[in-house]
């Protein structure tokens, strides 16, 4: 047994300083952002934000509403094949697992459309047999765009870049609907995977999406802070009419169902129900209803135009140059408790 003492936090734990900024306005602010990748070929340039791929999140009309915003979605794994010709490439990745039938739907959905962006996703990217899937698939698509996870520290995000990622996925057990944390007594603090993990992605030339764990704007603009070069949310693309989920009312309230990838009510719906090995790692919510999702995203590029001006980043891009962050005392700053 070894005891690690070194403090880890999560978004809650801290805020962003403000800074002296010569910027007048928040409209100044450019979002956008261009990367170059390790392997892929090409750049990419959009605003660096992508929908989970979780079923009720992403599906094809989230795709269209936030391409609209050159945001991106990883599609959940479980369209049909014939589907896929309907993606808009650059704003689109194709979500697999590490199953043979995962790979096989990808030579199929390739026939139909090459996949610019393919997302490799377990929950646990800590295995030999993942890194191998990811070295096969690099192999196989040398000229797509591969985000792979997911995993939380430093030398992990190293072997995935080195096996064929160009952005390496982080988070683990930070999820809305994620019972990890419970159920394993697994996880890392979220800010400080995103910290480590870009530093160690950076010195690469690789690159990081921060997945879960933002609640808010404000969470978004801290993983920016933290050195993400994309961020990935779930339960805040959640509860709006793109989720093609039906409006449950209770009491007058209209609400639409949200559930972990790897819940009880996932695993019913998509695995004829759970393995008698497995416990569920996720849990099932009800979202207040809230409507278009183009509100949610204005929301959100509205926090982080803000961010960005309180800190002087004339970009995106310089967000993070611009960070310091202050711890705070939870219990003195309810408002920012999760
Ligand atoms: P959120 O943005 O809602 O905080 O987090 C979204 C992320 O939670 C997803 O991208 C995925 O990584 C993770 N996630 C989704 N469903 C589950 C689940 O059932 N269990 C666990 N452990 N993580 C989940």
């Amino acid at each position: 047994m070894r005891l690690d003492t070194d403090l880890k936090l999560d978004y809650a734990d801290v805020l962003i300083r403000p800074k002296r900024s010569t910027l007048k306005s928040r409209k100044e602010v450019d979002l956008k952002r261009k990367y170059k990748f390790p392997h892929a070929k090409g750049t990419w340039t959009g605003v660096p934000l992508i929908a989970a791929n979780m079923d009720g999140v992403a599906t094809f009309s989230m795709m269209k509403a936030l391409a609209k915003n050159k945001l991106m979605t990883a599609l959940h794994k479980y369209h049909e094949v014939k589907d896929y010709k309907n993606i808009i490439p650059d704003f689109t990745f194709v979500t697999i697992g590490i199953t043979e039938a995962d790979e096989k739907k990808l030579e199929k959905i390739s026939k139909i459309k090459k996949p610019r962006f393919i997302c490799i996703d377990v929950a646990n990217g800590y295995t030999e047999s993942f890194v191998k899937f990811v070295k096969k698939i690099r192999k196989k698509y040398p000229d797509s765009v591969i985000m792979a996870g997911n995993v939380v520290t430093g030398e992990m995000t190293e072997e995935l870049i080195l096996a064929g990622a160009d952005i390496v996925k982080v988070g683990i057990g930070p999820g809305t609907v994620c019972t990890t944390r419970i159920v394993a007594g697994v996880g890392y603090p979220q800010l400080s995977a995103v910290i480590e993990c870009s530093d160690a992605a950076h010195g690469l030339k690789g690159l990081v999406c921060a997945d879960g764990g933002c609640r808010t704007p404000g969470d978004v603009a801290k993983a920016f802070g933290a050195g993400a070069d994309f961020v990935m949310m779930g339960g805040m693309f959640a509860g709006h009419d793109e989720s093609e989920f039906p409006v449950i009312e209770e009491d007058g309230i209209k609400y639409i169902e949200h559930y972990g990838s790897s819940s009880r009510e996932a695993m019913e719906k998509h695995n004829g129900g759970k393995a008698k090995y497995k416990a569920s790692e996720g849990k099932r919510i009800l979202i207040k209803y809230r409507g278009k999702v183009q509100n949610t995203v204005d929301e959100i590029l509205g926090g982080l135009r803000s961010a960005c001006t309180y800190v002087g980043a004339i970009r995106l891009k310089g967000l993070a140059r611009r960070t310091t962050f202050i711890m705070v005392n939870r219990q003195l700053s309810p408002e920012i408790r999760d």
